[in-house]
């Protein structure tokens, strides 16, 4: 018996293992995009042929590479970025493992160009199959051009298993699109058979945003910004009424490296909750920063997760933060970020996070900041909202104090005014019903439009919400207990949410055969309505039946919708007041509960461009 093991020729293992990480042309083109950033370029510019299959190019004008380096870039475990095992842990470069530009030259023809600054001249490398075929001086700008052609020239095989230039040219966008995000601070070109695809200059967060996903988002996004000695969120997530019923416009990246997180996008998902339509996604490009010790980057460099040591904290933290920035756009839904440069020039938003700063952000623990105040974790409805919405309108504004409107007696009557003047303009600022549908609230700037039902909406969701998660509603008994008989579909239902239905202030109970008795109701409706209250109930649940919210959800916006007060009912300022006030006091203000808009703002500097003032 002859013994059968043999090793493999070099080449041909580094042809399989090549094959892992360079499947297809988008994977070298983040290899080649990523080496570019860590060499410090702030040019970069991407040349393709063919989707990729014939040329992926990367012209950087970062450090560029000394002779030596430039002929043992090319070869296995060869790289820069890490010396000891050690750093591993304290990675901040895109690239460490030292497989991407050996594995790339064992599997296509490569030419390379590189100049550092202090060398006159540069070098010019030619290698296919993992041979150098022609090494020589070269004319070269500051950095470095990799170009790599015909990929899987010597691996037929792989060569068939590209797909259709559309198909690989979609995942070398994808690719681009990744890189280009986490950086927009450094420029980027792609350009595809001679034609420009993409150009993108410097710039904040938001432009380059803005340029890669289109200018519709230009008013739709809400900055997001946290930042504790654990870790910081950053970025933007769109507002809800910008979310598209595809997926796609959704970034994640952990310390500027692009991943894929089921768990994280749940979190960022959660925190939009009732506020997106049904079945559409809402944009969000968010950057995660945290010490890399906390994060193993240490995986296969085709995949794109990461383990965090700590999931379930980031996954509260995110949460709560998008939360946070998601409730201060609701308070002030016309404020454009674009009128406040303030944003977006803070250094979070326009750039990455320095080394320095990543170095800074180390130590300390997120479960001590996470009780403070100041944080976003801590959503303090009546006070970071009420605050701010109040901040909308004037000081000076009555609160009418009885029943019926009231004007406190004038302090101050300014000479050749009178009483009566005085009354009047305080008149004008109490709420006005208009059709009895629709509020008219006076804010500093203009007015709110607020629909009186999908406000009150609002107001019971977020009640009801707090009566089963916190306390339970007060019932108010019934001088009379009723009877109530269901069809027997009706009954099943109403027994399976007994207990819900009890914490929300429901005295309920079962009495044979499809009947219950009901003692008592939610204090908060209308005396004398518990039968058309549970009916109505009923009818709204089976109604708005949507599968993917769970029952209790269901329960809690159809008494919701079911209870608000009704387009036709005659409002008192005191009524209208109360309701405004309660309005904002709830921590997402500005849509009712399915999604649809609770008030509308009218600006004056609107209105005036409407009447064409200062046309003139
Ligand atoms: P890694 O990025 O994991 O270190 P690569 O195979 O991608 O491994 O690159 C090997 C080394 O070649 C890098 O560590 C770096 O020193 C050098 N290098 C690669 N691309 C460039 C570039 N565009 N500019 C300067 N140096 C580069
Ligand atoms: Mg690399």
């Amino acid at each position: 018996m002859t013994d059968i093991i043999h090793l493999l020729p070099d080449n041909i293992a580094n042809q399989i293992a090549a094959g892992e990480v360079i499947q297809r042309p988008a994977a070298a083109v983040k290899e080649l995009l990523e080496n570019a950033v860590d060499a410090g370029a702030t040019e970069i510019q991407l040349i393709l042929k063919d989707a990729g299959k014939e040329l992926v190019q990367v012209i950087d004008n970062g450090s560029g590479m000394s002779e030596t380096d430039a002929r043992l870039c090319f070869e296995r475990h060869a790289t820069s970025k890490i010396q000891h095992i050690d750093d591993l842990f304290r990675i901040c470069t895109m690239g460490f493992r030292g497989e991407a530009l050996a594995s790339i030259a064992a599997v296509a023809q490569v030419e390379l160009k590189t100049r550092r600054a202090e060398d006159h001249v540069g070098t010019y490398i030619e290698i296919e199959n993992s041979t150098v075929r022609k090494q020589e001086p070269v004319q070269w700008l500051q950095g470095t051009s990799i170009a790599m052609k015909n990929l899987f020239f010597n691996v037929p095989a792989r060569r068939n298993f590209l797909k259709s230039n559309a198909a690989e040219m979609r995942h070398v966008v994808d690719e681009f699109i990744r890189v280009a995000m986490a950086f927009p601070q450094l420029q980027f070109t792609l350009t595809h058979n001679g034609t420009q695809l993409f150009y993108l200059e410097k710039g904040s967060l938001k432009q380059r945003i803005v340029n890669i996903l289109g200018q519709h988002y230009n008013s739709k996004l809400v900055a997001v910004k946290e930042m504790t000695d654990y870790m910081n969120v950053y970025g933007f997530v769109g507002k809800p009424d910008a979310a598209k019923k595809t997926r796609g416009d959704q970034f994640f990246f952990v310390n500027n490296r692009f991943i894929r997180s089921p768990y994280l996008n749940h979190a960022v998902m959660s925190a939009y909750a009732e506020m997106l339509p049904g079945d559409s996604f809402p944009l969000y490009v968010l950057f995660i920063e945290l010490s890399p010790e906390h994060v193993d980057i240490n995986v296969h460099p085709t995949k794109q997760e990461i383990k965090f040591d700590d999931e379930k904290v980031l996954y509260a933290f995110i949460q709560a933060t998008i939360k946070h920035s998601l409730a201060q756009f609701n308070i002030t839904p016309t404020l454009d970020f674009d009128l406040d440069p303030s944003i977006q020039q803070l250094t979070s938003v326009s750039q990455p996070f320095t080394k320095q700063q990543q170095e800074d952000s180390t130590g300390g623990s997120l479960y001590k900041t996470f009780t403070q105040a100041h944080q976003a974790h801590r959503i303090d409805q009546n006070d970071s909202n009420l605050r701010h919405w109040k901040d909308l309108y004037e000081p000076s504004a009555p609160r009418p104090a009885g029943g019926e409107f009231v004007s406190p007696p004038p302090a101050y009557i300014p000479s050749g005014a009178s009483v009566i003047d005085a009354h009047w303009q305080d008149q004008q600022k109490a709420p006005m019903q208009v059709h009895q549908q629709y509020i008219l609230s006076h804010i500093k700037s203009g007015f709110f439009l607020i629909d009186q039902h999908a406000a009150h909406e609002r107001i019971l969701y977020e009640r009801y919400q707090r009566a089963l998660h916190e306390k339970p509603m007060a019932t108010q008994q019934s001088l009379f207990p009723q009877t109530l008989s269901l069809a027997p579909a009706d009954a099943a239902l109403v027994s399976a949410m007994l207990p819900d239905l009890q914490t929300l202030g429901y005295d309920l109970e079962p009495f044979g055969q499809n009947t219950f008795v009901v003692r008592g109701t939610p204090a908060d409706i209308q005396f004398g309505n518990e039968q058309a209250s549970i009916e109505g109930l009923l009818e709204q649940f089976k109604h708005s039946a949507d599968l993917k919210l769970d029952r209790r959800e269901q329960l809690v916006r159809s008494m919701a919708r079911n209870n608000a007060i009704p387009i036709g009912k005659g409002l008192s300022v005191r009524e209208m007041q109360n309701l405004i006030d309660e309005l904002f006091a709830c921590a997402t203000p500005n849509v009712s509960p399915s999604g649809r808009a609770t008030f509308v703002s009218f600006k004056l500097n609107e209105l005036d461009k409407m009447f064409e003032k200062g046309a003139q």
